[in-house]
């Protein structure tokens, strides 16, 4: 587990998108929650990370 996410995933909420074509089921932050993910330093960094780590690939 990243650090903190845990304590994210309690405090968080979150909508729930179900596709009734293809089963394909998403859920979104809430602004509010993602809100408490920003504060949440170490998180946001993993965040960023690895989506600097997907275009390197140039
Ligand atoms: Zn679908």
């Amino acid at each position: 587990m990243l650090p903190g996410l845990g304590n994210f995933l309690r405090s968080a909420r979150f909508d729930a998108y179900l596709c009734a074509d293809c089963g394909n089921y998403q859920l979104f932050a809430t602004t509010e929650a993602l809100k408490k993910l920003a504060e949440s330093k170490k998180w946001f960094k993993t965040i960023v990370r690895n989506d600097n780590s997907t275009k390197g690939d140039s």
